[in-house]
């Protein structure tokens, strides 16, 4: 049986990543999503939102766990039995900073294997962080992210509600 982990801050989780979750649950026998506790970025989501908005996200895939973590991502891997990591990659400058960190991981853990899944055409823009910001400035995401985040969403900016006039 090989169990792979899909880690990232997702914050929030938006199409592209449950495109890469979808994606990898094929391939895999098991999918552990680790969400990790504390990016050196700022985050909207707590660890525990960020959670059950991908506990949501994923509930339609059988093989597929959420869980969060802190410390090394390597460690989670081990500690999850997983053999494989996996990846979103949108753009060159993704390939470099994944590049980048699969070399460490190696140096760090020689049993564990990077697996890159290159991005869906239709989200290679798709990023949180620019989610956010459109959202902010009053742009729809309706549908580049699961139903429960555009709701979570509205619930973090009452401003943008009271836009909407909802
Ligand atoms: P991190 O902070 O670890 O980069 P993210 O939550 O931003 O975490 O992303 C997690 C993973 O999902 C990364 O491998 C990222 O490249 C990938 N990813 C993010 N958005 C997309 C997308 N639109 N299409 C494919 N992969 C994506």
């Amino acid at each position: 049986m090989t169990s792979a982990i899909y880690p990232g801050s997702f914050d929030p989780v938006t199409n592209g990543h449950l495109d890469i979750a979808n994606r990898a649950a094929a391939l895999f026998d098991e999918l552990i999503i680790g969400v990790y506790d504390r990016p050196s970025k700022h985050l909207l989501f707590s660890t525990g939102e960020r959670v059950d908005l991908m506990k949501k996200a994923v509930a339609h895939l059988r093989n597929v766990r959420v869980a969060s973590y802190n410390g090394l991502t390597v460690d989670f891997a081990r500690k999850m039995k997983a053999k494989v990591m996996v990846r979103g990659l949108r753009m060159s400058s993704d390939f470099e900073r994944e590049f980048e960190m699969a070399l460490m991981n190696k140096k760090l853990d020689h049993d564990i294997e990077l697996v890159c899944l290159m991005t869906s055409l239709e989200f290679q823009f798709l990023s949180s962080s620019l989610l956010k910001e459109v959202f902010e400035l009053g742009g729809d995401i309706s549908a580049l992210v699961p139903k429960d985040v555009a709701i979570a969403l509205k619930e973090k900016f009452p401003e943008t509600r009271k836009r909407d006039g909802k």
